[in-house]
């Protein structure tokens, strides 16, 4: 049965801004109270009262729910579908708490990009303490998974009230220089500085990886006082390096660099389906030879694989996740280790497959 008149409740609260609410049944009706000061509540007829436990006794299958009992269930709002938890809170009073749970944001967060606690605790921490001026480099061989970073870091740098301005569309919350970067293309270098210097943001972000931009932001970004953060098409943290160097030759660069987050993606294989892999005596050969080469520990006997199931609708993977290095000449407490290195832990805990870690190593 639909839950045509709770839903109707609960949308009514939610127009006026108030996600939780209590129904009370008295002997004078149904009583609605929304928890938001400025929102209506309700006073209803006694019928009100019998539409409501008609509809909870079919959510239910007990007549009564125990106090502190509680259901879950969906509710569709003009907007989406979220989530509803009703808690009995006064079985014999019938009064009831309905609260609605804010569906999970989808944002990219620099804590769920699968970073290592302690890349992610420094990162963190640098960008909150130093007075962060000079260029950070995002480094991948993959457009979106450096657009997932940027946005993570766009997330950050809002929690720390941090005004940003973004050359090309990144994030709904930023000022834009030029969304489409259609006349930025070809702008000239100084004509592209003066402009970023009538701008009070301490930040400037790019996805954009056109060359003109890419020239005239890290020249910016050595004699200005503003944090620049730009993506590179690279293979490795050290090959970014050589790239911003091709692209301009200052020996000042490395020491106005904070940082090189070089990333790879890997496919995420799917817990629930996870079992230990066997593998033939030529993959574990190869895997032997990977783990002395980057001295590495025992892979072939710490290796999982998916199967697939009904989860990861058969596909025995689910999402991406990546793997990182960071490389800083002017804050050497931020280096890690290879990139190998974070991706065999994650091979090691049965995140990625050791197949996929031999696909990244070139040996
Ligand atoms: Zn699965």
């Amino acid at each position: 049965m639909k839950l045509n008149f709770i839903s109707k409740l609960i949308n009514y609260g939610l127009w006026q801004g108030a996600s939780s609410l209590y129904i009370e049944l008295s002997s004078e009706g149904l009583e609605v109270d929304y928890h938001e000061v400025n929102a209506d509540d309700l006073l209803l007829p006694q019928r009100a009262s019998n539409k409501f436990i008609t509809e909870l006794n079919s959510l239910t299958n007990a007549q009564k729910l125990e106090s502190g009992a509680n259901i879950s269930f969906k509710l569709q709002t003009p907007i989406n579908t979220r989530n509803v938890y009703l808690t009995s809170v006064a079985g014999e009073n019938h009064k009831y708490l309905l609260q609605v749970i804010e569906p999970e944001s989808t944002a990219w967060k620099l804590s769920n990009l699968g970073m290592d606690s302690n890349i992610l605790r420094n990162i963190k921490q640098h960008l909150k303490t130093e007075k962060t001026k000079g260029l950070i480099t995002i480094s991948s061989k993959n457009k979106d998974d450096k657009e997932k970073t940027l946005s993570a870091f766009i997330h950050e740098l809002n929690k720390l009230n941090i005004d940003i301005l973004s050359i090309g569309k990144l994030d709904k919350n930023i000022i834009y220089l030029d969304e489409n970067q259609n006349w930025l293309k070809n702008i000239d270098e100084h004509d592209l500085i003066s402009l970023l210097n009538k701008h009070s943001e301490n930040v400037v972000i790019t996805n954009s990886e056109n060359e003109n931009i890419i020239k005239a932001l890290i020249k910016y970004s050595l004699n200005s006082d503003k944090l620049i953060i730009l993506s590179i098409n690279s293979e490795s943290s050290h090959d970014a390096y050589s790239k911003l160097q091709e692209k301009i030759n200052d020996k000042g660069l490395s020491k106005n660099i904070n940082f090189i987050l070089h990333q790879e993606s890997f496919k995420h294989l799917c817990p629930h389906c996870l079992d230990k892999a066997e593998h033939s005596s030529y993959e574990k050969k190869s895997l032997d030879d990977l783990s002395s080469h980057y001295n590495l520990g025992d892979i072939k006997n710490n290796s999982y694989t998916s199967s697939g199931c009904d989860k990861c609708n058969y596909k025995s993977y689910n999402g991406n996740v990546l793997a990182f290095e960071v490389l800083s000449f002017k804050y050497p407490h931020l280096n890690t280790a290879s990139i190998i290195d974070d991706a065999y832990k994650k091979q090691n805990l049965g995140i990625i497959s050791a197949n996929d870690l031999l696909r990244i190593s070139n040996i």
